[in-house]
């Protein structure tokens, strides 16, 4: 095997590790679930790395984690996954493999995969699944906020429809927030059941909700295409998505209407987003 990169998808219940040659192509790919405790998580990534790489030489590494992280330095605490705290992953991994690594969140990673497969221009990509988050990517470049940090799509308000009038709390702390009228753990708090089980007027209900948040996103962002991923998308796709569109066109009235479209890379972006990132460093480290 030739010179690789290598992609980490380090999640908070499977971690997955792949070798790819310059161009991106997978050669070699390991799956496992996520052990207890970064000690056994990170002797465990030593272990699958040496598998896909098969003893070829690293020239870069790239890997996805859930946030909270800075990407600039490094230091990740994955909120699910208890006892990652504030563990120096760039330092320890740079220290062992002697290469460039970088890591980012999970959603960006997403993102950036979505927009290198879309060719497009302002993409927004959102993953609905337990919870509700996303990620701006323009002109190839990962939108950051304040401090570094990704926005938060999940808790922003919207105009909703609730038949059953329950007050909408978030997790977060506030009222009416997208996430807590449309994510998985929000339909249960609310419907007091799961997704798959909710009537025809409970999803109408959802995708109307749905539809405000994108109608906001389109308005604020005038992004080319808006995709959506993550498990309730897929699971739903047909009772939730042409609903949402219908409602986000309804009211999106002076700007162009961005392309509304489900994922067709599947859970798989967020380890193709870890394998550019590490190309993006073989590229300029050569
Ligand atoms: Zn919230």
């Amino acid at each position: 095997m030739s010179n690789v990169v290598v992609g980490l998808d380090i999640g908070g219940t499977k971690m997955i590790a792949a070798a790819a040659d310059e161009t991106g192509r997978i050669i070699k790919r390991e799956r496992a679930p996520t052990p207890k405790g970064p000690e056994a998580g990170l002797a465990l990534l030593d272990e699958m790395i040496a598998e896909v790489t098969e003893g070829a030489e690293i020239i870069a590494m790239g890997a996805a984690a859930g946030g909270p992280l800075n990407w600039e330095t490094g230091v990740v605490s994955p909120l699910h996954q208890p006892g990652w705290q504030d563990i120096p992953l760039k330092a320890l991994m740079q220290g062992k493999y002697g290469c460039r690594f970088s890591v980012d969140v999970d959603t960006n990673l997403a993102a950036l995969a979505e927009y290198d497969h879309g060719k497009v221009s302002k993409l927004l990509y959102m993953t609905i699944s337990t919870g509700l988050g996303g990620s701006l990517v323009v002109d190839g470049q990962i939108y950051r906020g304040m401090n570094g940090e990704h926005p938060e799509l999940g808790h922003q308000s919207v105009p909703y429809r609730l038949a059953a009038g329950r007050t909408v709390a978030c997790t977060c702390g506030s009222n009416g927030c997208l996430e807590a009228l449309v994510s998985g753990s929000g339909i249960r708090r609310l419907y007091r059941k799961a997704p798959e089980e909710l009537s025809k007027e409970e999803w109408d209900e959802v995708s109307w909700n749905l539809g405000q948040g994108l109608r906001n996103l389109a308005a604020i962002y005038l992004p080319d295409v808006i995709v959506l991923g993550g498990g309730l998308v897929f699971g739903a796709r047909d009772s939730l998505l042409p609903p949402a569109i219908a409602v986000m066109r309804d009211h999106v009235k002076i700007v162009p209407h961005p392309k509304v479209t489900a994922s067709d890379m599947g859970e798989h972006n967020v380890l193709a987003g870890a394998i550019l990132l590490a190309l993006r460093d073989a590229r300029f480290s050569s």
